[in-house]
Formats: C-alpha cells, sequence, structure tokens
C-alpha cells in the first residue's frame, strides 16, 4: 500500500495565534475506553446532562493543558456515522454542526478491524482526527505490536498509542490536538477508494450537480451518503444544490444503475470497500512479537461463567449478592438515616411552636424529603454494584444468558436487569434502563417497569395479609407478585406490537473482554447516580408532600385528614369511582396521597381509620380496617395498589429518563387503566363466586 498522496505535509500557518480553547469530540464504537479517557481527564470537573430533546447522556468536562482550555464532550459510543440509531444520529449532527475543533478517535487497538470501521467514515466526513489507539497493553499482552508511525501516515491523521486507564498517553493526544486544530485550514478530506464504476459515478455527480461552494459538508460524502441511501444525508444534499428534486432524481437513477451494474446492494458494497481498505491498512501495521495465545483469560471466565448448566445460578447467586448488598447493608445505613430524621422531627416538635410552619415542617417536609434521603445508601450500593458488573464486562454476558426470556416478552436482553431491580425500587432501576442502546427498548423497559411490585408496596401487603389472610399471607404476597410480573409480561407484548411493531431489535451484542473496574469510574458513576437522585428526584418528592400535606390539613383547623378537609372532600368525589371496586372513600384518598410515595398509603389508612367512627373505643387501627374491609376487597384493594399509577419519584424518573411528560403521563394512565381493571375483575368475579 502507497502513501496515501493527499498526505502531503502541510507546513503550519505561522500567522495564526494558539487557539485558546478547542472543542474536542471523542468517538468510537462503545467500550473502546472513551469515558474512561473522559474521566481520566477531566476527573470531576465534568457535567452530565441529556442530549437535547433524547435520552442519551451527554457528558462534558473541561481541562486545561499546555495554556490551552479543551472542553470535551463524550459522545454516545456507536459503530457507524449511518443515521439509523439515535446515538448514531446525535453523534453525526454534533460532528457535522461545525463547532467541533477536534475528533478524538478513541479506538480499542484490541478490536482495529471493527473499530477503524468509524475511523474511516470519520475521516470521509472530512473532521480534523486524532486517533488515540486505546488499550495498547491488551494488544501488547497478546503479542502483537502496531506500527503506529506507520498507521499514522497510511491515514493522513496523528495516532497516538493510549491506555486510558492508566493514564498514559493523554497528554500526547491533547498536545496532537492542538496540533491538528493548527493546521484544521488545510485539511482535505480523506477518500476511501471505491469501485471504479463507483468511482466513475460519483465524479460524474460532483460534476453535474453544482454543490455549492460553501457547503460545510464534502459533497464526495454527502454524494457516497446519498448515494447508499441515508435519507438526512440526501436532504442536506438537496439544501446545497439549485434543483433538490433533480438532484434526488440524479441520485436515485444512479443508485439503482449501480446495483443494477454490480449486483448488490450499494450499501454492502461500499461497507466492503472500507473494510477493503481497513484490512490491507493492518496488514501494513500490525507485528506479531509471538505466536498468538490459544486461550485467552477471557475465554477462560467465559468457559465457566456463559456454561449451560452453570450460567444461570452464578448470575442469579450474583444476582442475589446485589440484592443483599443494596437492601440488606443498604436498609441498615438507611435505619441510620431514617433515626437521624425522626430525631430531627422530634426536635423541631419540641423547640418549635405549634403553628403552621411546624406542620408543615415535621408533617410534610421533612417525611417527605427525609424519605428520599432514605433511599440514598441503597441508590450508592445499586449502582456502585451495577457500575462494577458493567465495567468488568459481566453485564453484557448476563444480558446474553437472559436474553432468549426478556425477547420472549418482547423486550430486550439488557432489560433483565433494571426489571429486577425493579423489586426494589422503581426508581433506580428505571435509571438502571440507561445500559440499554435503543431508545425504543429503553422505553418499553420502563412503561412495563412500574408493574415489578417495589419494596414501598410491601407495607400495604403486610398490613392487609395481617388483618385478612393471616395463615396464607406469603402466598398471598407471593400471588400479587406474580400479577405484576404476568402483567408485565402482557404489557411488554401489547406496547411492543402498539407502539414499534417494526423496531424489534435483534440482539447483536459482542461480548467485550473482561478488565479491571477501576475505582476512579465506580465513584464517578456513583456520585453522578447520586447526585441526579438527590437533586432531581427529591424536589419533586418535596413538592408532592407539601401538596398532599396541605390537602389533609385545610381547610385550616379541621383534624388533619378527617372527611372535612380538603382530602376528605376529594375523597366524596372519587367516592362513586372506587365504589364498583367494593372501596369506600378513604381508601381512595389513600390510594391519592399513595401517589407521593406507595408507603403513604398505609399511613393514610391508619390516619383516615383511626379516625372514623367505626374505630371508636377501639384505638386499634386493625380492627377499624377489618371493618370496612373483607378479604375480598382487601385483596382487590392490594392488586389495586400494586397496579396503579407509579409513585411521583417513580413519574419523575420516568419524565426524567424518557424526557418527556407525555411518556410519564403515559404511564399514569396506563396503570391505572390497567389497575381499575384488574380490581373490578377481581372483585366482581369474586362477588359471582360468592367471596364478597
Ligand atoms: P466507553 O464505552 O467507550 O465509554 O468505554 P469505557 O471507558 O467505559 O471503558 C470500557 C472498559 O475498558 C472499562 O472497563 C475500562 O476500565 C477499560 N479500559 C479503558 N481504557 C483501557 C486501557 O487502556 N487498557 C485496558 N486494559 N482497559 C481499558
Ligand atoms: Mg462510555
Amino acid at each position: 500500500m502507497s502513501l496515501n498522496p493527499q498526505c502531503e505535509l502541510k507546513t503550519t500557518n505561522p500567522h495564526k495565534k494558539t487557539p485558546r480553547e478547542l472543542l474536542i469530540a471523542l468517538a468510537g464504537n462503545p467500550n473502546s475506553g472513551k469515558t474512561t479517557f473522559f474521566n481520566q481527564l477531566t476527573g470531576a470537573r465534568q457535567h452530565v446532562g441529556n442530549w437535547p430533546g433524547v435520552t442519551v447522556e451527554r457528558k462534558e468536562g473541561v481541562v486545561h493543558s499546555g495554556g490551552t482550555r479543551f472542553r470535551i464532550v463524550d459522545l454516545p459510543g456507536i459503530y457507524s456515522m449511518s443515521a439509523y440509531s439515535q446515538e448514531e444520529m446525535i453523534a453525526r449532527d454534533f460532528l457535522i454542526s461545525g463547532g467541533v475543533d477536534v475528533v478524538v478517535n478513541v479506538v480499542d487497538a484490541a478490536n482495529l478491524e471493527r473499530n477503524l470501521y468509524l475511523t474511516m467514515q470519520l475521516l470521509e466526513l472530512g473532521l480534523p482526527v486524532v486517533i488515540a489507539l486505546n488499550m495498547i497493553d491488551e494488544v501488547e499482552k497478546r503479542g502483537q505490536r502496531i506500527d503506529t508511525a506507520k498507521m499514522s501516515r497510511l491515514l493522513c491523521v496523528p495516532v497516538v498509542p493510549t491506555q486510558a486507564r492508566a493514564g498514559i498517553g493523554l497528554e500526547q493526544v491533547l498536545s496532537e490536538v492542538v496540533e491538528v486544530a493548527e493546521k484544521s485550514a488545510d485539511r482535505k478530506p480523506h477518500a476511501t477508494r471505491y469501485h471504479p464504476t463507483i468511482e466513475a459515478e460519483i465524479s460524474k455527480l460532483e460534476k453535474t450537480l453544482h454543490i455549492a461552494g460553501d457547503c460545510p459538508l464534502p459533497s464526495r460524502w454527502l454524494i457516497v451518503k446519498s448515494l447508499e441511501g441515508d435519507e438526512d444525508a440526501l436532504n442536506r444534499l438537496k439544501r446545497w444544490v439549485e434543483d433538490g428534486d433533480a438532484a434526488q432524481e440524479a441520485i436515485g437513477s444512479t443508485r439503482r444503475h449501480l446495483e443494477a451494474h454490480l449486483g448488490e446492494n450499494l450499501e454492502t458494497v461500499v461497507a466492503d470497500s472500507r473494510y477493503g481498505f481497513i484490512e490491507g491498512l493492518l496488514r501494513e501495521v500490525i507485528r506479531y512479537t509471538k505466536a498468538p495465545e490459544a486461550l485467552t483469560t477471557t475465554d477462560r471466565i467465559d468457559a465457566i461463567v456463559l456454561h449451560p448448566f452453570l450460567g444461570v445460578p452464578i448470575f442469579l447467586a450474583l444476582v442475589l449478592l446485589t440484592f443483599e448488598l443494596t437492601f440488606g447493608l443498604g436498609g441498615v445505613l438507611s435505619g441510620v438515616i431514617e433515626h437521624q430524621v425522626s430525631i430531627l422531627a422530634e426536635h423541631l416538635k419540641t423547640v418549635m411552636p405549634n403553628t403552621p410552619l411546624q406542620s408543615l415542617l415535621v408533617e410534610g417536609v421533612i417525611p417527605g424529603v427525609g424519605g428520599v434521603i432514605v433511599f440514598l445508601p441503597n441508590i450508592c450500593i445499586m449502582f456502585a454494584a451495577i457500575s462494577l458488573l458493567e465495567s468488568s464486562g459481566y453485564m453484557a454476558r448476563a444480558a446474553f444468558l437472559m436474553d432468549r426470556l426478556m425477547h420472549s416478552m418482547g423486550l430486550h436482553g439488557k432489560s433483565f436487569i433494571p426489571m429486577l431491580m425493579g423489586f426494589g425500587c422503581n426508581v433506580p432501576a428505571i435509571m438502571a434502563t440507561r445500559t440499554l442502546e435503543s431508545f425504543e427498548d429503553r422505553l418499553l423497559t420502563i412503561l412495563v417497569l412500574p408493574l415489578m411490585s417495589c419494596s414501598a408496596r410491601l407495607p400495604i401487603y403486610i398490613l392487609f395479609t395481617g388483618i385478612f389472610f393471616r395463615h396464607s399471607a406469603a402466598l398471598v404476597i407471593f400471588s400479587l407478585y406474580v400479577i405484576g410480573v404476568l402483567l408485565a409480561v402482557l404489557s411488554g407484548k401489547l406496547l411492543r406490537r402498539a407502539f414499534f411493531a417494526q423496531t424489534f431489535s435483534a440482539f447483536v451484542m459482542e461480548l467485550p473482554p473482561y478488565r479491571l473496574p477501576t475505582l476512579k469510574g465506580t465513584a464517578l458513576d456513583v456520585w453522578e447516580r447520586a447526585w441526579i437522585f438527590l437533586s432531581k428526584a427529591g424536589t419533586v418528592i418535596l413538592a408532592a408532600s407539601v401538596v398532599v400535606w396541605a390537602l389533609g390539613s385545610l381547610p385550616w383547623g379541621v383534624p388533619f385528614g378527617s372527611e372535612r378537609s380538603l382530602a376528605g372532600m376529594l375523597g366524596k368525589l372519587l367516592a362513586p369511582l372506587v365504589a364498583p371496586l367494593g372501596l369506600d372513600w378513604r381508601a381512595a384518598v389513600a390510594l391519592l396521597f399513595g401517589v407521593a410515595a406507595k408507603e403513604i398509603v398505609v399511613s393514610t389508612l391508619g390516619i383516615l381509620y383511626s379516625a372514623s367512627p367505626k374505630a371508636q373505643g377501639s384505638p386499634n387501627i386493625a380492627s377499624a380496617v377489618s371493618q370496612s374491609f373483607t378479604p375480598l376487597t382487601a385483596y382487590a384493594f392490594m392488586a389495586v395498589s400494586l397496579i396503579y399509577i407509579p409513585c411521583a419519584a417513580t413519574i419523575a424518573a420516568i419524565k426524567r429518563e424518557t424526557n418527556s411528560w407525555k411518556w410519564a403521563a403515559f404511564a399514569s394512565c396506563y396503570t391505572i387503566c390497567l389497575a381499575y381493571a384488574v380490581g373490578l375483575l377481581i372483585y366482581q368475579l369474586g362477588r359471582v363466586v360468592g367471596l364478597g
């Protein structure tokens, strides 16, 4: 392979002053080490948000080096620059927006062929690129050596060997970035050479289409992409020519002509050319220092972990361990926080005068906000565990194992972990769906997740089974969990069919090699989640608890939560609605309050029933409840509590993770209708068979 003629060294323009700030985009395949690279450089100086209008996470950070301020954006991991997935669209839009000074293409040197496919496309786009040849340590371990100087010459871009995890080579990448940025005016797009027939047609189109000279995108790229059938590129192309429709027509007929001539889909031919180039390149630059090992460590671990019989038990054991830690250890820590919160409430009760302000703090804000902070240890532990499982490479295996089961539910294999977590708490579970790459898969998982019976619903079950099903409590509670799972399965299938019938994502996931997670990476992951949880869910919970408190205490002076309070009046309004389910107004109010947090269902029932006339002379809430419910209505009530609208924090999480109130509203309405239907079915069927 000869040196690329376009690769002539350009002299640096001496009049151009060193730029003070450079915007760097980190682009690369998933798992190539972008985030590690990003974390190493920016440390805690990073900002996590979402890309506008979508749920894909956007990380941005700043680092100063050699007098330059680098703003770094960690792009979503992508394999290609086609415009199929949301991630690809985001990365592509960002890269061609014109704002990026230099693209740092993080390449997994241990998987060069696949990684360079994206590199080829970055180069075709004519972007200023510096290649960080990451995980070079793994290549060396394998007995290979990569001639980076030669690779750099062949690709016409700087190639820097790096080990992001150890922080090696990163500074050199930055200095190459400065270099490339200074020379950017002289840059010429690198061209992949396609089949001669294609090349001839490209030249012809370049001449006939007259793409405007000030078009910011390389005309060759626009033409090739349009020929590949890329709608987005074609639309862009049409904007830069005089007659858009004629251009579209020309592209279409050229495409048909070429496909007839080559006897194959043009996209395939173009992809083959890129891979052909890559293959040649690899043959030039890879040297073997010793014979390749027969079995890698990864192979050995996989032999056990993906074993036909051992695989699932090992997985379940790890899940159980995660649960133990999250809810066992986490529960202990939560208890400590809970205790402190109640001490604070007691303290305020004694030192503050009995005013509305005291009531707001002691009955509204502290239980509400405290109730959120109490979840913090669980959240931190759970995300530490996820981060470890994920970055070690195990999560990909777990998804692989569970794939078939989840597919039968219309869900993605990776949905399994979040679903399982849902039994603990829906909020972190919804956040955990971030491990799913496709938006459809994420959305579907998020929508069915609230049907996983979270631990906040357990107090409701415990209260009612303790009263009505003393001898079969475990069985009854188990049946409720099963109802939740069955409904999730049915909903998964139904929603998949209703919303994205065509987009069922095939599960093609490679299994990355096992790697030792870093403390820094895990700590940052945990910190990020904790912060998101505290700041955002905290504000929603706070607002919800103030509203619930106000409804219960207004008009001022009525007993909290009595019939004369706003809540009571509301209850009377709702009573006819819940009557067909065999429930009274207090149950309706409890359900209403329970929207703030499902635990509140129990405490509301406690307040309302101990204030009810039936309980007079009996301070025992249980006896009051037992007079107002029958075993049948109790079961219906538990089922409704399980299914109906997720709690406020979960709704907020759905809104945040789907980036739209529409889906939060949909999830709320859907579950309310479902709960009503199930409650009605249980009560009316029960009466027919004589259980009422
Ligand atoms: P991303 O998906 O591109 O953001 O990749 P990550 O930054 O999450 O990295 C994936 C895995 O590769 C993590 O387990 C990292 O610890 C590991 N990793 C990153 N850089 C290196 C490296 O230079 N050498 C080795 N052996 N592992 C690395
Ligand atoms: Mg990443």
